[in-house]
């Protein structure tokens, strides 16, 4: 048979050569990545084994055997799982099929700290072998082929592999490492096996190592270990979450997250429980401590593994969790479920959606633990990694919608970290205050110093200063927190109600009566640009600000349908003024009035992050005045 030379894809070569090129911290993760590439061989035949039993040949065997040889520095992984064919073995241990591989590579800097940590995240498996190896040989035979039909992969590595038939009798497949120098230490049964307890203990597939035993040295020669030619089970060689919770250590759990999440580090906390009741399920959920680099992708799967009765049946299960809880990682096993479920069956199934009920509840419920600590670490830290995807969930889960804002955070006017609850404003609300005050904005800065401020904070009145882009979405969705309506301060005219003293009210009044001619001349020159001109007592320092009407769409959200390249209903914003302002004093009766009512509309829209339609006419007119 001929040998054929194929060339990686190039996000593979570009992968491969940072592994090798070791930026690794922990090569001994292979262990765990080769392992589980096994066990999902197991699952898939185990899976297509469900119709086709013919699969099994004439072993209905599972498992994994691991075996080294000194002499030659090799180290072998061997399955009876599913097996790959030529072309299977070309497709996929040649490209990367996950999706989104072109934005991680993007997203490598170079600067290889940075790399190693985003590299864990995506998870390189198969080519983890690499980190140890500079040669690796891959042998293996699709189940229910002829035997005739084998086939050998051969590769160094670095930019192509080899592809040649084999016979070979066995169904599955072997992988052999031939290992660097520098990798020896894996050529031993006692690391081995305390690296399958760590990484690979909860595997549900029984792992193999063949015994060794001591032998007295003959004539004068040390002693050393031979093989017996027995094999014997390594590890629990069972599921994790089928084990009662009491026999599971928290280092157990936690290697059982890095292993389905690709994540190095620990999760925040987790929750494992049995379900029983009208459907019966098992779950094992995480929530974990950092977020992925595609957690802004909507179109990211789930991370939920969905089992039946122990049987593997899917990754990614998005049926079981709703989007705005994408960032859980984790395994549901069902009792109820039939092996045969398809994605498109999930969506329909009453059991599917009792499970997802119930898991959206227990994630909840894991959050509100975790903001119940008296310590808030934790919280924030999740909160800063995924507080912003939470915040869909306003729009997205009716259901739980008052148990999902006791969860939210913001900054606020009396704190510049998101964590002030909607519970501790309403707490610290000013006597006479009747609305829970808000500003959205692009950023934190724009939002902190926007004129719409300046009279809450002459008076003291805390406003939320919200900066993320789902805040203007989401609040859509909340007009009331706990019986108190929630209010942008950009909407609308002020009403503060009985925040405001008589003799404020009745200057405003005397202003706005005063001003009238003036208003007219200015909302002739802007008729253009503003749907009205008034005078208003928001504003202490600055001449003037935009607000939208009541019903209308903010500014900052058209802005950013306008940016996403979306259709944002026109409607033009309403221009206030500032009656005690010495700029806008000066306006009635000047020669230059056109020029200076254009300038504080276009100023008003820069404070607020906008730009003026016109910027070059801006210019011109500020250095005309200038000059
Ligand atoms: P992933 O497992 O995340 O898909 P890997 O790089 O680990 O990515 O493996 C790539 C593909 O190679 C797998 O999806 C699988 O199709 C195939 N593969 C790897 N190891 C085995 C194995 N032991 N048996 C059968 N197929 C395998």
């Amino acid at each position: 048979m001929t040998k054929q030379t194929h060339s990686f894809q190039a996000e593979v070569a570009q992968l491969l050569h940072l592994v090798t090129h070791s930026l690794y911290s922990n090569p001994e993760i292979f262990v765990r990545e080769l392992v589980s590439n096994a066990s999902d061989a197991a699952d898939k035949l185990r899976f297509e084994g469900l119709n086709n039993a013919a699969l099994y040949e004439d072993n209905p065997n599972l498992e994994v055997r691991i075996a080294f040889d000194k002499d030659a520095r090799t180290l072998s992984i061997t399955d009876t799982g599913i097996g790959l064919t030529e072309q299977e073995a070309i497709d996929n241990l040649g490209t990367i099929a996950k999706s989104g591989t072109k934005d991680f590579m993007g997203e490598l800097s170079g600067d290889q700290k940075a790399d190693a940590q985003l590299i864990g995240q995506f998870g390189v498996g198969f080519y983890s072998g690499f980190i140890v190896a500079d040669k690796i040989t891959v042998e293996s035979r699709r189940a229910g082929v002829p035997a005739d039909q084998g086939v050998r992969w051969v590769s160094g590595g670095t930019g192509d592999f080899e592809v040649e038939t084999i016979h070979r009798p066995e169904r599955g497949t072997t992988i052999t490492l031939h290992l660097r120098d520098d990798a020896e230490e894996y050529l031993n049964a006692w690391k081995l096996k305390s690296l399958i307890n760590k990484y690979s203990d909860h595997i549900s597939l029984p792992i193999l190592m063949e015994k060794e035993e001591w032998k007295d040295g003959e004539n004068d020669q040390p002693g050393s270990m031979v093989k017996t030619g027995e094999w014997e089970t390594v590890n629990q060689a069972n599921a994790l979450w089928t084990r009662p919770k009491k026999d599971i250590s928290q280092e157990q759990y936690t290697e059982f997250y890095k292993a389905i999440s690709h994540d190095h580090e620990a999760p925040l906390t987790w929750s494992h429980n049995r379900v029983e009741g009208n459907t019966e399920y098992t779950q094992l959920l995480y929530i974990p401590g950092k977020a992925p680099f595609d957690l802004w992708n909507r179109d990211k799967k789930a991370g939920i593994k969905l089992y039946v009765k122990r049987v593997f049946i899917m990754d990614d299960a998005e049926a079981l969790m709703p989007t705005y809880l994408r960032f859980v990682k984790g395994v549901i096993d069902s009792a109820d479920l039939p092996l045969n479920v398809s994605r498109e069956l999930l969506q329909e199934s009453r059991d599917v959606r009792a499970i997802r009920d119930g898991s959206t509840k227990r994630v909840l419920s894991m959050l509100e633990d975790l903001a119940k600590q008296e310590d808030k670490t934790q919280y924030n830290q999740f909160y800063a990694e995924f507080g912003a995807v939470l915040k869909e969930g306003l729009g997205e889960d009716f259901g739980n919608q008052d148990r999902l804002a006791k969860l939210l955070r913001y900054a606020s006017t009396q704190s510049d970290t998101p964590s002030v609850s909607l519970a501790d404003y309403k707490a610290r609300m000013k006597e006479g205050q009747d609305a829970i005050y808000y500003i959205t904005a692009d950023t934190l800065a724009a939002a902190k110093n926007s004129p719409q401020l300046e009279v809450f904070k002459k008076k003291g009145i805390e406003v939320l200063l919200m900066s993320d882009r789902v805040d203007e979405w989401s609040l859509n969705y909340l007009q009331a927190f706990d019986g108190t309506p929630l209010q942008s301060v950009a909407k609308g005219a002020v009403d503060l109600g009985k925040l405001q003293d008589e003799t404020e009210k009745k200057a405003a009044e005397e202003a706005a009566e005063a001003f009238k001619p003036l208003l007219a001349k200015l909302k002739e020159a802007l008729k253009e640009k503003a749907e009205d001109v008034r005078v208003t007592t928001r504003l202490v320092d600055s001449p003037a600000c935009l607000v939208v009407q009541d019903d209308g769409m903010s500014t900052q959200l058209a802005r950013l349908l306008k940016q996403a390249g979306q259709q944002a209903p026109e409607s033009k914003p309403v221009l206030e003024i500032n009656a005690e302002h010495a700029l806008v004093k000066k306006l009635d009766g000047s020669v230059h009035f056109h020029d200076l009512a254009h300038i504080l509309f276009d100023q008003a829209l820069l404070a607020e992050g906008g730009l003026p339609e016109d910027p070059a006419a801006y210019v011109r007119r500020v250095n005309a005045l200038l000059v």
